[in-house]
């Protein structure tokens, strides 16, 4: 059976433990250390001093010592040798006798250790009695074991803190990223949704934590089939290969983000997967580009080979020198080359416009301009096209010049006619007519009487390759460029365009311009 104080000293040892397990704040776990030693050597008061960074010690807990009165009782520490591990007792007595009258105190003994983690001593601890009786070998024993548990709450508390600093530094980068984070448990519920996350799907934190990945991204291929149940990598690991997924995540606003997720699995030490990093990149600019590439390369092939092959057809067949051509078939045959030849010059124009565009390269060279007169010359232009098409103009006799770019000016007005021509299969009258609507913008319109376009497709066909998706409209040739040159040149010109259609009842396209930009664009 042990001895009564070992049975204390066990249970205040035991205590001690507790309250570190308890996770106590460090200075109070020295306090709790301090009492229970002082009970154990009958003494009054304590102290622990603990190592700073600048290497000097300086009071981190105490009992029984007034608080204010601890900067008098630093000659105790301030020459403590760090390399021997015995404070010199007779030396630290005698100041602590200077210490306490100072103070207002009567301690009269004192037994000190140092608190040592490895070889490094990282504080003191010091048990002071305010009688006469000297603190024995004994008890600097008994001291011995308090000091090591002290040692160990430091140790412990700092280990924690840089634990706690590099969670922070890390929730930190995660949080911060500019690419979208999000950590997964191995049932794909989320852990982690960084701010990069919530900006862009418009998701809050509160809302996605908790929720399955495949529920909250729900990433879906162009088609509408779900990724994260077909092909999720994270279910059908590929052996060896990359964990990758790409896809269509729909924002509850509409807009569509191709998202592409790379993962990586968190293992533990049993070799099971405990969490999985998710990077999710937007790549939503980067796919369109990819695409846009595609189409012009597509329209390229299509587009521009149809011209060539008819001129090389035509001018093959009049070439050939075992036949004997009429002049009436040269002149047709001729006629079919000019307007191919034609045709090719504008879907390069418009092709060379459009990367100008994109490269930013598009200067207006302004001068007077009358677009009626302009109107007049195109219609001149376009009738000899066509015979099954009557172009009408109507401009009021005080419509004003604008201030424009003559050649931009051709290219909209003849893209505009061109369609009406093009998208009117069974012919019609075309309408060209300007209009004054305020004293400071003048209108053009073309109005023809063919295949018309589906109001949904009204806010699209602007757009860079853009083309109506039906039969009557896909029968015609066409980059889905020149619309959207028309609306780029009418934009830099400080105007607007706009279209007025119904499927089957024609369509009327009606450019608005500043008579003089520049005013309009300082207004
Ligand atoms: P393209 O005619 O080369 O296809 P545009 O940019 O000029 O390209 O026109 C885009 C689309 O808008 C066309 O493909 C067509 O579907 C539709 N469109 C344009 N003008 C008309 C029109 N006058 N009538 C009917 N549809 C039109």
């Amino acid at each position: 059976m042990l001895p009564d104080f070992r049975l204390r000293q066990r249970d205040y040892l035991l205590n001690i433990s507790r309250a570190m397990t308890a996770r106590l704040d460090l200075s109070s776990l020295l306090e709790l250390t301090l009492q229970s030693a002082s009970d154990m050597l009958a003494g009054q008061a304590g102290l622990i001093t603990l190592r700073r960074s600048d290497n000097s010690f300086a009071p981190y807990a105490s009992i029984g010592l007034p608080i204010q009165a601890l900067p008098l009782f630093k000659p105790l520490w301030e020459d403590l040798d760090s390399d021997s591990d015995q404070p010199d007792t007779s030396n630290i007595t005698f100041r602590l006798a200077l210490a306490s009258r100072a103070a207002g105190v009567t301690l009269r003994q004192v037994v000190a250790l140092p608190l040592e983690i490895g070889p490094e001593i990282i504080g003191y601890i010091f048990i002071f009695r305010n009688h006469g009786a000297a603190f024995s070998e004994n008890d600097q024993h008994v001291l011995s074991s308090f000091a090591n548990q002290a040692a160990i709450s430091v140790q412990n508390a700092r280990l924690y803190q840089e634990v706690n600093a590099e969670r922070e530094r890390l929730n930190a980068i995660i949080e911060n990223s500019g690419d979208g984070v999000m950590i997964i448990n191995p049932y794909r519920i989320i852990q982690t949704w960084n701010k990069a996350l919530v900006q862009q799907t418009g998701i809050p934190t509160e809302e996605a934590v908790g929720r399955p990945c495949y529920e909250i991204l729900n990433l879906q291929t162009s088609q509408g089939v779900s990724v994260c149940h077909a092909t999720c990598p994270l279910i059908r690991r590929p052996t060896g290969g990359r964990l990758y997924a790409e896809g269509i995540h729909r924002r509850a606003d509409g807009l569509a983000i191709t998202y592409a997720d790379n993962y990586s699995l968190q293992t533990n030490a049993d070799g099971e997967v405990g969490q999985i990093i998710a990077n999710v990149r937007d790549i939503t600019q980067f796919r369109e580009a990819e695409q846009l590439k595609q189409t012009l390369l597509s329209v390229i092939s299509h587009e521009l080979k149809t011209p060539v092959s008819i001129i090389k057809g035509y001018a093959g067949t009049l070439a050939r020198e075992d036949a004997n051509w009429d002049k009436a078939t040269l002149a047709d045959g001729l006629a079919v080359i000019e307007e191919e030849a034609d045709r090719l010059d504008r879907l390069i124009t418009n092709l060379l416009e459009a990367s100008r565009l994109q490269a930013g390269g598009f200067k207006l060279r302004l001068s007077d301009l009358n677009l009626a007169d302009l109107a007049k010359n195109a219609v001149e232009n376009l009738q000899t096209t066509t015979d099954k098409h009557q172009f009408e103009l109507d401009f009021p006799e005080d419509y004003p010049p604008i201030s424009g770019d003559y050649e931009r000016m051709w290219e909209v007005l003849t893209n505009l006619m061109g369609n009406a021509i093009k998208y009117s299969p069974e012919g019609g009258i075309i309408s060209v007519f300007g209009d004054v609507t305020h004293a400071d913008m003048v209108q053009l319109s073309v109005r023809d009487e063919g295949i018309g376009i589906p109001p949904a497709d009204h806010e699209h066909i602007f757009d860079r390759f853009y083309r109506v998706d039906n039969r009557l409209a896909r029968q015609a040739p066409g980059t889905g460029l020149g619309l959207f040159l028309v609306k780029a040149v009418v934009e830099a010109h400080g105007g607007r365009v706009w279209v007025e259609s119904t499927s089957g009842q024609g369509s009327t396209f009606t450019i608005e311009l500043p008579i003089d930009p520049q005013n309009k664009t300082q207004a």
